[in-house]
């Protein structure tokens, strides 16, 4: 049995007529600016200049720090309320800001001018902005030589339309323009598209390699020079499930998505990379080879927390959108029970097979009314909700055990070697609970 349907027989399949609960009224949940965090520490020669406000200059200092010795690659370009009031040609000033920036900072070679919720009010068109700066310095004009070879480009990170991880599909949508259209007679390529740790990135390239899928590139890439090249022959695997736009503009140039679970968890994993080995035609014996060592360590950490987590019961309030994949973990290879699992949005088919994974009569809903979702928490008290930061601590006040979502965001949690710390961050909360009641 491959790993693929192995997964399939452990869960209760659900028929077509999925019922969502919609929910469209007041949200708790952090903009797109939060995706900075990663996206600057995973392409190394990129740089990201906000364009908003004090608040949005608070909220990336507090949540990705500052190293004192080190260049950030992210700032803010502060909106002042001169500017807000249209006093002041921001055009003519966010040209100055990134001619000094382009100036001092000689390595960057992707410059992604980022939309705030003032920018927006303002209607700042930065994607303008990005093409006016960039084919004037591409001109050789203001003396800007150093500039050679940088990519501007702009995105929204905004809190008006946004959750946070949609910073991230934003981001990358950007760059699927920028590939290379792949050779007419290229062969078969696979595309890891979301952004993880480089260390989960390169135990996921070394599986593929050892599968013998050796033409693999990844979205985004470190390194602006080493963005793939995209076409009718590329296979896309997506390791991330906020990546919708992402997806659709990798669709435009042609490539195709490989379906598969998320690949969190022993069975999720494999059965993530037996839907790339199956794509490219792997024997099956070779797979399970490949697989059996990491599937096997993977079991075997989280066999350590099913006394912990088993029959529990979980509400996920929609937040990262990894709470699909995740609560497809916790119940087909934990034993926990999903009573609520919200997600800001529903992407039907990226999730169709953590869909299906889910056991019957698990309420699923879409979008939020905090007050609304907060009195259904209150009336299932379940033993864990997974939450943002600001519900965290009013709900914990009530005696509910809490765990934040944007830590699964943060923490290396997908793959095989990861799977015993991704338990570990649902059983923490759960065992200082119980020390806290003794
Ligand atoms: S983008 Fe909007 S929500 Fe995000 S920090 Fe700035 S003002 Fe706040």
């Amino acid at each position: 049995m491959s790993p693929a349907q192995a997964l399939a027989a452990t869960a209760t399949p659900r028929d077509g007529t999925l019922e969502v609960l919609r929910e469209r009224g007041q949200r708790e949940v952090f903009c797109g600016l939060t995706g900075i965090v990663w996206l600057h520490r995973k392409m190394q020669d990129a740089f990201f200049l906000v364009v908003g406000s004090r608040t949005c200059a608070h909220l990336l200092q507090s949540a990705a720090g500052v190293m004192i010795f080190a260049e950030p690659r992210f700032a803010t370009a502060i909106i002042e309320e001169r500017d807000l009031a249209g006093m002041a040609d921001c055009h003519a000033e966010l040209d100055r800001v990134v001619d000094r920036l382009l100036a001092r900072r000689p390595e960057i070679r992707t410059l992604f001018l980022v939309g705030s919720c003032p920018s927006e009010v303002i209607k700042l068109d930065l994607a303008n902005a990005a093409q006016r700066i960039g084919a004037r310095h591409l001109k050789g004009e203001n003396g800007a030589s150093n500039s050679e070879g940088v990519r501007i480009l702009a995105y929204s990170g905004s809190g008006i339309e946004t959750t946070f991880t949609e910073g991230e599909d934003a981001c990358l949508t950007t760059l699927v323009p920028e590939m290379a259209a792949e050779m007419p007679d290229a062969p078969l390529s696979l595309l890891m598209v979301g952004t993880l740790p480089d260390i989960v990135e390169d135990q996921f390239l070394r599986l593929f390699a050892e599968l013998g899928i050796t033409n693999v590139g990844v979205l985004p890439a470190r390194r602006a020079g080493a963005l793939p090249a995209v076409g009718p022959n590329t296979r896309y695997l997506l390791a991330q499930p906020f990546l919708g736009e992402t997806a659709r503009a990798l669709e435009d140039r042609g490539a195709v998505r490989i379906d598969a679970p998320f690949p969190f968890g022993a069975d999720g994993t494999a059965a993530w990379l037996s839907a790339a080995a199956a794509t490219f035609g792997i024997d099956e014996m070779h797979l399970n080879r490949v697989i059996a060592p990491g599937r096997e360590r993977a079991k075997r950490a989280l066999e350590r927390y099913r006394p912990a987590l088993e029959g529990k019961r979980i509400t996920f309030l929609p937040d990262s959108q990894l709470e699909i994949p995740l609560a497809r973990f916790l119940a087909t290879e934990l034993g926990m029970i999903p009573v609520e699992v919200g997600t800001p949005y529903l992407h039907r088919a990226h999730l169709a097979a953590d869909l299906a994974r889910l056991p019957e009569g698990t309420r699923i809903s879409e979008g939020q009314d905090v007050e609304r979702q907060l009195d259904r928490v209150r009336a299932d008290r379940p033993d864990l909700t997974v939450c943002g930061l600001g519900l965290a601590n009013p709900l914990e006040a009530e005696g509910l055990s809490t765990k934040w979502s944007i830590e699964l965001v943060f923490s290396p949690v997908h793959g095989f070697d990861q799977a015993g710390d991704l338990a570990e961050l649902f059983a923490r909360p759960l065992r200082r609970r119980d020390v806290l009641r003794i």
